[in-house]
């Protein structure tokens, strides 16, 4: 009996507005599905507006540091006091554009846990790197960084995103049999340190989920739900993939 409770979580990106919030909110309270938790991850700036509509909210990243002289950053526990319940931590977008590594990503992880935000830490393989046959080496690096520094009871109160890169905003979904390979690998790596944390930890797809795939990925037995990008900003799409959870 899966006791895994499902997920989906909208990643606006920097998009998104006031009008959208709106939209989002009175579409996600007509969802047909109580079983479903969801997420909407705005830009920070529209951080309050949507907790203030009363949708479950996080936010995109926030700084490994506590507080201080950090121009341009947000600090986690500011973003914990605003409402919000998750961070993601590790997008694809934030390791390539702004080349946090992962051990970056693995402070950011502890910094949030610290503040009482929980971690959706995102992994996933390039194209080429899927080509070379590196994508598990790839993945369990990513994971394995935050195991190394904090343990792995860290992965407690978290939820890890895989993302193939080669899958985000590109229209190229992976096969759910592709999806559900490297979901288990991870499920297995996880559980190579404490079973009982492997078996409860949520592990969400993402990488152009819409609401025509997502139903059979989302059926998948080692996938808990999904991580959605573009499909996120039209409410009834959302609202179709929420259902299909
Ligand atoms: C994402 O940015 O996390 C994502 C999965 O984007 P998309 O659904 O647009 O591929």
């Amino acid at each position: 009996m899966l006791s895994r409770k499902p997920m989906v979580a909208g990643n606006w990106k920097m998009n998104g507005s006031l009008e959208l919030v709106q939209n989002i909110a009175s579409t996600i309270k007509s969802i047909n599905n109580d079983d479903v938790e969801v997420v909407v991850i705005p830009p920070t700036v529209l951080l309050s507006n949507v907790v203030a509509s009363g949708v479950k909210a996080g936010v995109q990243t926030v700084s490994e540091h506590p507080l201080g002289a950090y121009t341009g950053e947000v600090q986690a526990s500011l973003v914990k006091a605003l409402g919000a319940t998750y961070t993601l931590v590790g997008h694809s977008e934030r390791r390539s554009i702004y080349g946090e590594s992962n051990e970056d990503v693995a402070n950011k992880f502890e910094q949030a846990q610290t503040d009482k935000l929980i971690p959706i830490l995102c992994v996933g393989e390039t194209e080429s790197e899927r080509e070379q046959g590196q994508t598990e080496n790839v993945v369990a690096a990513q994971i394995k960084a935050v195991i190394d520094k904090l343990g792995i009871a860290s992965l407690n109160d978290s939820v890890i995103a895989y993302e193939p890169v080669w899958a985000i905003g590109t229209g190229k979904t992976a096969s759910p049999e592709q999806a559900q390979a490297v979901h288990k690998f991870i499920r297995d790596l996880v559980s190579s340190y404490d079973a009982e944390i492997s078996e409860s930890l949520q592990i969400l797809y993402g990488g152009s989920v819409n609401e025509s795939n997502s139903e059979l990925l989302f059926a998948q037995a080692d996938i808990d739900g999904g991580l959605i990008g573009g499909a996120s900003l039209k409410p009834e799409a959302f609202k179709i993939i929420c259902e299909s959870a």
